[in-house]
Order: structure tokens, then C-alpha cells, then sequence
């Protein structure tokens, strides 16, 4: 099946972006969420990237409305029910992402490949929530999703070669570069490797072997990384490397190279969350 028209559920940080990415190769997009305030909120940040791109001379102001033009925010679930692929990127929530796919599993085609961006829930426990798991995959899109290169296509326990396939061929069009993840694992191959980094950064620091800025500066000098560890979880936020830290604790046979060091868990007490609580690692 030709892909025309994609459906992507959720139109915060991660959804707005696959929404212009899909809609940069044509397609026609719907871009749902449950209130028109943050339906309008996507459809903001879709149009703030366009302008900057204009103003670069990336494309001309008729492309960047001919683009704007193909994207239809919505609340309304029952706009998906004529799309031909679904990305589904409401917020890392389980319970949620499963009573997602069983609403788009009864309202689109049977065709219909439903993808996930879930960046560490299981594939296989969102896709047993429909009648067809051999159309369920994990389509990870990295932020911010216009500008990152890759994707990885993850299987679930019953995904199809079909499935990967087109998934695959999609995030290439898109321009991206893609992976496969043959097994359903938490946190997939870069949250699994990144991980890691910055439990090690920050027992450093709690150690008092070096400074914060100094990790940074190693990390960037020596392993030639645009961003050093604490960085980056200030940009992410340290709420989320404490809740993936935890995850990966109970998911991956509570290995103690997953506990989470005293200072993360102080740095989430303390309300400290990086860029969107105003202070994190740096200030
Ligand atoms: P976000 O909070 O910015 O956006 C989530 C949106 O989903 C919100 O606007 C919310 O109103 C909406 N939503 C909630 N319930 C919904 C429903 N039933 N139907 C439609 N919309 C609904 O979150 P985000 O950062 O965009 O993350 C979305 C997903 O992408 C998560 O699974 C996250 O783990 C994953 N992800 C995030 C990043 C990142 O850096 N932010 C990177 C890769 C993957």
C-alpha cells in the first residue's frame, strides 16, 4: 500500500516533529491530541521551525504553506480512521500507549501499520493490545526529529518483515538513517549505550574525581561528542535519566550497574530537572 496519509497521535515535542517531517515528504498529515490548546501548540512550533528554515534560505515561504498546508491538527480520534500509517507519540506512559493502540486497532484499516516512538516501553506488550501485532513496530525518532538523522525500527515479538519494511523505507524517505532492533530490549541500542555515560559521569562527579565541567569537557575533547553527558541530561532532563536508570533496573535483571547514583536521585528531589525546570547540572 502507496502511503499518502499519515496519522501521528500525540503533538507535543516529538509528535509536531514526525508530524512536519511526514508532511516535508508529502504526505498528508492528521496530527491528533486530546486538547486544541496543544494541538495548537504543535502546529506552532511546526510553523516557528518552517520561518527559521525560510529565513536560512532552506525553502521559499509558498513550500513552507504548501507544508503547513498538508498538516491537519485535530482532537478528533475518529480523523485517523482513513490514514495509511500510524506514529503514535503521546507521553511514556504504558497503560496509555496501550488504550491508544486498541482505539486505532478498532478505528483504522486492517493494512494499517501502527508504530510506536516509545523510547523504552515494550513493543510486544503495546502491540498485544491489538488484533494485529504483525502490524505493530517501534519507530524511534530522536529530538529534535527534524534535525536528527536516525531512527530505530524496533520488533516487537510478532512484528512482520513486512512491517520493518515499510516502516524502514518510510524513515528513509523522510531522509533519516535507520537501524534495526531485532529484539524488543529496553532502551533499545542508543539509550542502552547512553545510559550508561551518565551513570559513570555522575558517579565521577559524587566521587569528586573531576568537576561537571570538566567530565563535559573530556567527553567533548576526547571522545569528540558535540554535547558532554551533563549537557545533554540537562537538555533531556535528569527526570527522565533517573526514570530510564530505574527501568532499566527492574527490566535488566536488576544488574547494580543500573542503580541510580545518590546524587541523580537528589538532583530529581530537589526539583532540579535540567533546561525545563530553569537549573539542572548547570544553571
Ligand atoms: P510530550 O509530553 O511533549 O507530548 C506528548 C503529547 O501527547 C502531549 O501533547 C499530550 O497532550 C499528548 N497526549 C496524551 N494523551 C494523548 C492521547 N490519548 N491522544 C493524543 N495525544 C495524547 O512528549 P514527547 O517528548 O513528545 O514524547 C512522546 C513520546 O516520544 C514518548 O513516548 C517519549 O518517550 C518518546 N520520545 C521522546 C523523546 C524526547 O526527547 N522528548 C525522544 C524520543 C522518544
Amino acid at each position: 500500500m502507496e502511503i499518502k496519509k499519515i496519522g501521528v497521535v500525540g503533538a507535543g515535542t516529538m509528535g509536531n516533529g514526525i508530524a512536519q517531517v511526514a508532511a516535508q515528504i508529502g504526505c498528508d498529515v492528521v496530527m491528533r491530541d486530546i486538547e486544541m490548546r496543544f494541538v495548537e501548540g504543535g502546529m506552532k512550533n511546526i510553523e516557528t521551525f518552517l520561518s527559521r528554515s525560510v529565513e536560512k534560505g532552506k525553502m521559499d515561504a509558498t513550500e513552507k504553506d504548501t507544508i503547513i498546508g498538508r498538516i491537519k491538527g485535530t482532537i478528533d480520534m475518529d480523523e485517523l480512521k482513513d490514514v495509511d500509517f500510524v506514529v503514535e507519540a503521546v507521553i511514556e506512559d504504558l497503560d496509555l500507549k496501550k488504550s491508544v493502540f486498541k482505539q486505532l486497532d478498532e478505528l483504522c484499516k486492517p493494512d494499517v501499520i501502527l508504530a510506536t516512538n516509545t523510547s523504552s516501553m515494550s513493543i510486544t506488550e503495546i502491540a498485544a493490545s491489538t488484533k494485529r501485532p504483525d502490524k505493530v513496530c517501534g519507530m524511534h525518532f530522536f529530538n529534535p526529529v527534524p534535525l536528527m538523522r536516525l531512527v530505530e525500527i524496533i520488533r516487537g515479538y510478532s512484528t512482520s518483515d513486512d512491517t520493518v519494511n515499510t516502516t524502514t523505507e518510510l524513515a528513509q524517505k523522510m531522509g533519516k538513517t535507520t537501524v534495526e532492533v531485532k529484539k524488543d530490549s529496553p532502551g533499545f541500542i542508543v539509550n542502552r549505550i547512553m545510559i550508561p555515560h551518565m551513570i559513570e559521569a555522575i558517579k565521577i562527579v559524587e566521587e569528586g574525581i573531576a568537576s561537571i565541567e570538566d567530565v563535559d569537557k573530556a567527553v567533548k575533547n576526547g571522545l569528540n561528542y558535540p554535547m558532554g553527558p551533563f549537557e545533554l541530561m540537562d537538555l533531556t532532563g535528569i527526570d527522565i535519566a533517573y526514570f530510564v536508570t530505574q527501568y532499566f533496573f527492574n527490566e535488566l535483571n536488576k544488574e547494580n550497574k543500573w542503580v541510580a547514583p545518590n546524587l541523580l536521585k537528589t538532583m530529581v528531589r530537589a526539583g532540579k530537572f535540567g533546561k525545563k525546570t530553569g537549573g539542572g547540572w548547570y544553571s
